[in-house]
Protein backbone atom coordinates (compact mmCIF):
# COMPACT_ATOMS: atom_id res chain seq x y z
CA UNK A 1 0.00 0.00 0.00
CA UNK A 2 1.73 3.27 -0.62
CA UNK A 3 0.57 6.10 1.05
CA UNK A 4 0.61 10.33 0.90
CA UNK A 5 4.21 11.77 0.22
CA UNK A 6 5.43 13.29 3.62
CA UNK A 7 6.88 17.03 3.23
CA UNK A 8 7.81 18.11 7.15
CA UNK A 9 9.17 21.10 7.77
CA UNK A 10 11.26 21.81 10.96
CA UNK A 11 11.05 25.27 11.64
CA UNK A 12 12.77 27.09 14.71
CA UNK A 13 15.68 29.87 14.63
CA UNK A 14 18.67 28.84 14.62
CA UNK A 15 20.53 26.83 17.14
CA UNK A 16 16.51 25.09 18.23
CA UNK A 17 17.81 21.79 17.81
CA UNK A 18 16.78 21.13 14.10
CA UNK A 19 19.71 19.43 13.03
CA UNK A 20 20.17 17.92 16.41
CA UNK A 21 16.93 16.16 16.10
CA UNK A 22 16.88 15.14 11.98
CA UNK A 23 18.97 12.26 12.24
CA UNK A 24 15.71 10.63 14.56
CA UNK A 25 12.79 12.01 12.61
CA UNK A 26 14.15 11.44 9.48
CA UNK A 27 14.15 7.54 10.84
CA UNK A 28 10.81 7.87 11.85
CA UNK A 29 9.39 9.62 8.87
CA UNK A 30 11.46 7.44 6.33
CA UNK A 31 12.22 10.18 3.98
CA UNK A 32 15.86 12.13 3.35
CA UNK A 33 16.91 15.13 5.73
CA UNK A 34 17.27 18.40 3.52
CA UNK A 35 19.22 20.87 5.13
CA UNK A 36 19.50 24.10 2.58
CA UNK A 37 22.41 25.09 5.30
CA UNK A 38 24.10 21.90 4.44
CA UNK A 39 23.63 22.12 0.81
CA UNK A 40 25.05 25.67 0.83
CA UNK A 41 28.21 24.39 2.72
CA UNK A 42 28.51 21.74 0.19
CA UNK A 43 28.96 24.14 -2.42
CA UNK A 44 31.31 26.35 -0.57
CA UNK A 45 33.32 23.24 0.53
CA UNK A 46 33.43 22.50 -3.15
CA UNK A 47 34.37 25.65 -4.70
CA UNK A 48 31.40 26.06 -7.29
CA UNK A 49 30.87 28.59 -8.90
CA UNK A 50 26.89 29.14 -7.19
CA UNK A 51 29.01 28.80 -4.00
CA UNK A 52 31.12 31.84 -4.75
CA UNK A 53 27.72 33.65 -5.21
CA UNK A 54 26.06 33.06 -1.90
CA UNK A 55 29.25 32.89 0.24
CA UNK A 56 29.10 36.42 1.11
CA UNK A 57 25.67 36.42 2.53
CA UNK A 58 26.19 33.23 4.39
CA UNK A 59 29.80 34.78 6.12
CA UNK A 60 27.53 37.79 7.26
CA UNK A 61 24.39 35.87 8.53
CA UNK A 62 22.79 37.10 5.93
CA UNK A 63 19.56 35.02 3.76
CA UNK A 64 20.80 34.18 0.69
CA UNK A 65 18.22 35.55 -2.12
CA UNK A 66 14.70 33.90 -2.18
CA UNK A 67 15.94 33.02 -6.25
CA UNK A 68 18.73 31.45 -5.54
CA UNK A 69 17.81 29.45 -2.12
CA UNK A 70 14.65 28.15 -3.68
CA UNK A 71 16.31 27.36 -6.58
CA UNK A 72 18.45 24.96 -5.18
CA UNK A 73 16.69 23.27 -2.81
CA UNK A 74 13.97 22.80 -5.34
CA UNK A 75 16.74 21.01 -7.51
CA UNK A 76 17.38 18.54 -4.47
CA UNK A 77 13.58 17.83 -4.14
CA UNK A 78 13.56 16.58 -7.48
CA UNK A 79 15.89 13.62 -6.96
CA UNK A 80 14.38 10.08 -6.78
CA UNK A 81 15.07 9.68 -3.26
CA UNK A 82 12.23 12.77 -2.07
CA UNK A 83 9.54 11.52 -4.48
CA UNK A 84 8.19 9.74 -1.46
CA UNK A 85 9.06 13.00 0.90
CA UNK A 86 11.26 14.95 2.84
CA UNK A 87 12.52 16.45 6.08
CA UNK A 88 13.01 20.42 5.29
CA UNK A 89 15.00 21.66 7.86
CA UNK A 90 16.43 25.44 7.54
CA UNK A 91 14.19 25.92 4.72
CA UNK A 92 11.47 27.94 4.21
CA UNK A 93 13.07 30.15 5.89
CA UNK A 94 11.04 33.80 3.92
CA UNK A 95 7.14 33.80 3.42
CA UNK A 96 8.62 34.02 -0.42
CA UNK A 97 10.29 30.77 0.33
CA UNK A 98 7.12 29.13 2.03
CA UNK A 99 4.38 30.37 -1.15
CA UNK A 100 7.35 28.80 -3.66
CA UNK A 101 7.61 25.32 -1.83
CA UNK A 102 3.74 25.61 -1.92
CA UNK A 103 3.10 26.28 -5.33
CA UNK A 104 6.02 23.95 -6.55
CA UNK A 105 3.96 21.03 -4.25
CA UNK A 106 0.61 21.49 -5.14
CA UNK A 107 1.68 21.52 -9.42
CA UNK A 108 2.62 17.53 -7.76
CA UNK A 109 -0.65 17.41 -6.11
CA UNK A 110 1.65 16.94 -3.08
CA UNK A 111 1.25 19.38 0.16
CA UNK A 112 3.05 19.55 3.24
CA UNK A 113 1.88 17.28 5.97
CA UNK A 114 3.25 19.09 9.04
CA UNK A 115 5.46 22.16 10.48
CA UNK A 116 7.65 21.13 13.72
CA UNK A 117 8.01 24.20 15.29
CA UNK A 118 10.69 24.29 17.87
CA UNK A 119 10.79 27.01 20.25
CA UNK A 120 13.52 28.22 22.15
CA UNK A 121 14.56 31.53 24.36
CA UNK A 122 16.92 33.87 22.68
CA UNK A 123 19.54 33.97 25.38
CA UNK A 124 19.78 30.07 25.07
CA UNK A 125 20.60 30.04 21.39
CA UNK A 126 23.61 32.45 21.65
CA UNK A 127 25.01 30.15 24.05
CA UNK A 128 24.19 27.38 22.36
CA UNK A 129 25.43 28.49 19.10
CA UNK A 130 28.57 29.80 20.66
CA UNK A 131 29.46 25.79 21.86
CA UNK A 132 28.57 24.36 18.71
CA UNK A 133 31.00 22.36 16.72
CA UNK A 134 30.20 20.05 13.59
CA UNK A 135 32.04 17.46 12.01
CA UNK A 136 34.01 18.08 9.03
CA UNK A 137 33.41 14.55 7.63
CA UNK A 138 29.63 13.47 8.61
CA UNK A 139 28.26 16.60 9.42
CA UNK A 140 27.06 15.69 12.80
CA UNK A 141 26.33 18.35 15.80
CA UNK A 142 28.03 18.29 19.05
CA UNK A 143 27.67 20.76 22.07
CA UNK A 144 31.03 21.72 24.08
CA UNK A 145 29.02 21.45 27.01
CA UNK A 146 25.49 19.95 26.32
CA UNK A 147 26.85 17.12 24.11
CA UNK A 148 30.25 16.69 24.21
CA UNK A 149 31.97 14.10 21.85
CA UNK A 150 33.90 11.26 23.89
CA UNK A 151 37.10 12.64 23.01
CA UNK A 152 37.81 16.21 22.66
CA UNK A 153 38.37 17.20 19.34
CA UNK A 154 36.63 14.35 17.76
CA UNK A 155 33.36 12.81 16.06
CA UNK A 156 32.09 10.39 17.94
CA UNK A 157 30.66 8.61 14.99
CA UNK A 158 33.26 8.86 12.23
CA UNK A 159 36.67 10.09 14.30
CA UNK A 160 36.02 13.62 12.19
CA UNK A 161 37.40 16.59 12.88
CA UNK A 162 35.18 18.85 14.92
CA UNK A 163 35.14 23.18 13.97
CA UNK A 164 33.66 25.87 14.79
CA UNK A 165 31.42 27.16 11.64
CA UNK A 166 32.42 30.92 10.61
CA UNK A 167 28.99 32.37 11.52
CA UNK A 168 28.32 30.50 15.10
CA UNK A 169 30.49 33.41 16.13
CA UNK A 170 29.29 35.53 18.93
CA UNK A 171 28.39 38.91 16.80
CA UNK A 172 27.23 36.87 13.71
CA UNK A 173 24.64 34.85 15.95
CA UNK A 174 23.13 38.03 17.20
CA UNK A 175 22.59 39.26 13.91
CA UNK A 176 21.36 35.72 12.52
CA UNK A 177 18.64 35.96 15.52
CA UNK A 178 17.72 39.57 14.64
CA UNK A 179 17.77 37.60 10.50
CA UNK A 180 15.22 35.22 12.18
CA UNK A 181 12.69 37.12 13.71
CA UNK A 182 12.68 39.34 10.73
CA UNK A 183 12.16 37.81 8.36
CA UNK A 184 11.44 33.81 9.24
CA UNK A 185 9.02 34.44 12.39
CA UNK A 186 6.08 35.18 10.46
CA UNK A 187 5.88 31.74 8.38
CA UNK A 188 4.64 30.67 12.15
CA UNK A 189 1.57 32.75 11.52
CA UNK A 190 1.65 31.14 7.92
CA UNK A 191 1.64 28.00 8.69
CA UNK A 192 -0.43 28.29 11.69
CA UNK A 193 -3.42 29.92 9.74
CA UNK A 194 -2.84 26.20 7.30
CA UNK A 195 -3.65 24.58 10.06
CA UNK A 196 -0.46 22.37 10.00
CA UNK A 197 1.88 23.82 12.84
CA UNK A 198 2.70 22.41 15.60
CA UNK A 199 4.59 23.96 18.98
CA UNK A 200 7.60 21.87 20.39
CA UNK A 201 9.22 22.83 23.32
CA UNK A 202 12.71 23.01 22.19
CA UNK A 203 13.65 24.32 25.97
CA UNK A 204 14.54 20.88 27.59
CA UNK A 205 16.86 18.27 27.17
CA UNK A 206 17.69 16.61 23.57
CA UNK A 207 15.83 13.26 24.97
CA UNK A 208 12.82 15.38 25.89
CA UNK A 209 12.57 17.10 22.93
CA UNK A 210 12.72 13.95 20.91
CA UNK A 211 10.05 12.64 22.78
CA UNK A 212 7.70 15.46 22.78
CA UNK A 213 8.85 15.17 18.80
CA UNK A 214 8.02 11.82 18.54
CA UNK A 215 4.41 12.00 20.02
CA UNK A 216 3.76 15.18 18.11
CA UNK A 217 4.60 13.67 14.48
CA UNK A 218 1.34 12.57 12.45
CA UNK A 219 2.99 12.49 9.11
CA UNK A 220 4.47 8.69 9.71
CA UNK A 221 1.47 6.45 8.29
CA UNK A 222 -0.63 7.39 11.14
CA UNK A 223 -2.01 10.52 9.20
P1 LIG B 1 21.36 27.11 11.44
O1 LIG B 1 21.42 25.62 11.46
O2 LIG B 1 22.25 27.73 12.44
O3 LIG B 1 19.95 27.62 11.48
P2 LIG B 1 21.85 26.93 8.62
O4 LIG B 1 22.95 25.94 8.52
O5 LIG B 1 20.47 26.46 8.37
O6 LIG B 1 21.95 27.62 10.05
O7 LIG B 1 22.12 28.14 7.65
C1 LIG B 1 23.39 28.75 7.56
C2 LIG B 1 23.31 29.95 6.62
O8 LIG B 1 22.95 29.52 5.30
C3 LIG B 1 22.25 30.98 6.99
O9 LIG B 1 22.69 31.91 7.97
C4 LIG B 1 22.00 31.64 5.63
O10 LIG B 1 23.05 32.52 5.27
C5 LIG B 1 22.07 30.45 4.69
N1 LIG B 1 20.73 29.81 4.53
C6 LIG B 1 20.37 28.57 4.94
N2 LIG B 1 19.09 28.32 4.62
C7 LIG B 1 18.61 29.42 3.99
C8 LIG B 1 17.36 29.79 3.44
N3 LIG B 1 16.30 28.95 3.45
N4 LIG B 1 17.25 31.03 2.87
C9 LIG B 1 18.29 31.87 2.82
N5 LIG B 1 19.50 31.59 3.34
C10 LIG B 1 19.68 30.39 3.93
P1 LIG C 1 19.82 24.12 14.43
O1 LIG C 1 20.00 23.05 13.38
O2 LIG C 1 18.38 24.38 14.75
O3 LIG C 1 20.57 25.37 14.10
P2 LIG C 1 21.50 22.38 16.10
O4 LIG C 1 20.81 21.07 16.05
O5 LIG C 1 22.71 22.54 15.27
O6 LIG C 1 20.44 23.58 15.79
O7 LIG C 1 21.84 22.70 17.63
C1 LIG C 1 22.53 23.89 18.01
C2 LIG C 1 23.49 23.58 19.17
O8 LIG C 1 22.74 23.31 20.35
C3 LIG C 1 24.37 22.37 18.95
O9 LIG C 1 25.61 22.62 19.56
C4 LIG C 1 23.64 21.23 19.67
O10 LIG C 1 24.54 20.23 20.16
C5 LIG C 1 22.98 21.98 20.82
N1 LIG C 1 21.67 21.44 21.21
C6 LIG C 1 20.71 20.94 20.38
N2 LIG C 1 19.61 20.59 21.09
C7 LIG C 1 19.88 20.86 22.39
C8 LIG C 1 19.15 20.72 23.63
N3 LIG C 1 17.90 20.24 23.65
N4 LIG C 1 19.76 21.11 24.77
C9 LIG C 1 21.02 21.63 24.75
N5 LIG C 1 21.76 21.78 23.64
C10 LIG C 1 21.21 21.40 22.46
ZN1 LIG D 1 31.72 12.66 11.94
Amino acid sequence: MSSAPKFVVLLGPPGAGKGTQAAFLREILGVPHVASGDLFREHLLNKTKFGRQVVSYIERGELVPDDLTTAMVMERLAQPDCQHGALLDGFPRTLGQAVALDEALAKQGHRICQVLNIVVPDEVLVERLSGRRVCRKCGAVYHIVHNPPHQDGACDRCGGELYQRDDDRPGTVRYRLKVYWEQTSPLIDYYKKQGVLVEINGNQSIEGVQAELKAAVTCDGRG
